[in-house]
């Protein structure tokens, strides 16, 4: 797979990127970390369910709490990856392998990795079980599970993924897919899609196709591509400002938007999607495709939907604004596996991590939670190869900006930052539990305007 050899452009810009990718490589001399333990204890002051970016994160910061022998991580995976990377390795612009570690290299140093699956919660008797048949019980319990990839709720999927001309950025087996997809479009239409539930960066599935549409034009096939976004959704993104925005850049570059139009099958073997009218029960439509890019349909973890932690729809329950569990005050919840109403990212993961670090030090003294959670979450909006409108905002979907400009605007600086800063401050600050989110940058730049 050969990487876009142009996605930043300008000398400078090339050496800012070089400069920052030091930060993405595999962790070296500052490698913090030891593989599974054998003989694992069956109680933590802190258990933590998962290993992913809430999970890791959220163990480091408690080891400086209460010590590294007292923490461990229940995770399965050999391998951790920073996801939000996918969109370029969907685009060419980034190779996977930059994507992951292994999950060895991240576990905090001391912290016990218990290398298991979890299959069963019991908040009542303070203990959970894991697919190995042991019971491990905890004082604290912090849930990290994420969000659960259903592809098989589409007719078709996940085998239809052994045709060409399909990929999706959301899973590890097939972004690589979605690359060869683009690189092997002659003709027709390329069709982009949004699922009917909760998802992951929910502006994904619309940055690989602008990534999609500036492929085409570099490669001079864009005026025998048809671009075609079929989202399950009423509005291309759920801010006023940034959907504003994304707007006229569908004008500008002749890309169709179809409304309420859920994929529901797909048919490899004859390049054929079949969507139904969201608005018109029972209605479909079948639309023949020269690449397909799927955003599967999404869920809590199974583990988590029938357990006593969950409300109705199988998120964990957690208070919005202290994110600890609403009925068992020793349990608590981050990312993407909770139910708080803001939009599911890694962003979100980091400003969540500081106020649930504080809400735990809280409880941990017999206090009551004080530091409020505002639903930060931000969106790097890819809109081409050195082009990012950063989308930041709120629990009330009011931007929450950064930088002292306007945001709405496609910039080369933001593209660096979301190609080459996130993945450096991602590695070696967030999961070390030093990154919090830019709130005290937002204040120092707000302050230094006034
Ligand atoms: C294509 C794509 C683009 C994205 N772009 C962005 C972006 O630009 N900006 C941004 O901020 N975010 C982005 N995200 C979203 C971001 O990656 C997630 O929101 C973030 O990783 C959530 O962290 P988490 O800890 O909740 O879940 P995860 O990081 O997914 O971790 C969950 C962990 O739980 C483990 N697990 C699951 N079930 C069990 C079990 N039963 N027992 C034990 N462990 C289990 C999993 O193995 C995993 O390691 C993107 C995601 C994708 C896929």
């Amino acid at each position: 797979m050969t990487p876009l050899a142009t996605a930043v452009s300008g000398p400078r810009a090339r050496l800012f990127a070089c400069f920052l990718r030091l930060g993405t490589q595999q962790a070296g001399p500052l490698r913090l970390h030891t593989g599974a333990s054998l003989a694992a204890k069956n109680y933590y002051e802190v258990l933590v369910l998962g290993g992913g970016s809430g999970g890791i994160t959220m163990a480091a910061r408690m080891k400086r709490r209460v010590g590294a022998e007292n923490v461990a991580v229940v995770e399965p995976s050999e391998r951790h990856f920073y996801q939000p990377i996918w969109t370029l390795v969907g685009a060419g612009a980034k190779q996977l392998s930059s994507s992951g570690r292994p999950t060895a290299s991240v576990i905090p140093s001391g912290v016990e990795w218990i290398k298991a699956r979890v299959i069963e919660l019991n908040p009542d008797k303070n203990c959970i079980h894991t697919d190995n048949g042991k019971e491990i019980s905890y004082k604290y319990l912090i849930i990290a599970l994420g969000i659960q990839l259903d592809y098989e709720k589409i007719k078709g999927l996940p085998e239809g993924f052994e045709h060409p001309k399909i990929g999706s950025n959301y899973s590890v087996k097939t972004v690589e897919k979605t690359w060869k997809a683009l690189q092997d479009f002659k003709e027709g239409n390329a069709v982009f899609t949004f699922p009917n539930t909760p998802v992951k960066c929910a502006g994904a599935p619309q940055k690989i196709m602008y990534l999609s549409e500036a492929y085409f034009r570099k490669t001079g096939k864009r005026s025998k591509a048809n671009i075609i976004f079929n989202t399950s959704l009423g509005a291309i993104f759920g801010v006023k400002k940034y959907a504003a925005a994304l707007q006229e850049i569908i004008q500008e570059r002749d890309l169709t938007v179809n409304y309420k139009q859920n994929l529901i099958e797909v048919r490899a073997d004859r390049q054929e999607a079949v969507f139904e009218n969201l608005d018109k029960p029972g209605e479909t439509q079948v639309i023949s495709y020269e690449m397909l890019h799927v955003t599967p349909p999404m869920s809590p973890p199974d583990v988590l939907k029938t357990s006593p932690v969950a409300d109705a729809a199988g998120w964990v329950d957690v208070d919005k604004e202290t994110l600890q569990h609403k009925k068992y005050p020793n349990v608590f919840g981050i990312g993407d596996c909770t139910n708080l109403p803001t939009s599911k990212t890694a962003a979100a993961v980091a400003a969540q991590s500081g106020i649930l670090d504080r809400t735990i030090s809280l409880v941990m003294k017999n206090q009551t939670p004080t530091k409020k959670y505002d639903g930060y979450t931000s969106c790097p909006l890819v809109t081409g190869y050195n082009r990012v409108i950063l989308a930041e905002f709120d629990y009330n979907a009011q931007p929450l900006e950064t930088f002292p400009f306007d945001q709405s605007k496609e910039r080369l600086s933001m593209y660096l930052m979301k190609a080459d800063l996130m993945p450096f401050l991602y590695w070696n600050m967030m999961l070390r539990g030093y990154w919090g989110g830019p709130a005290i940058l937002r204040k120092l730049f707000h302050l230094g305007m006034s």
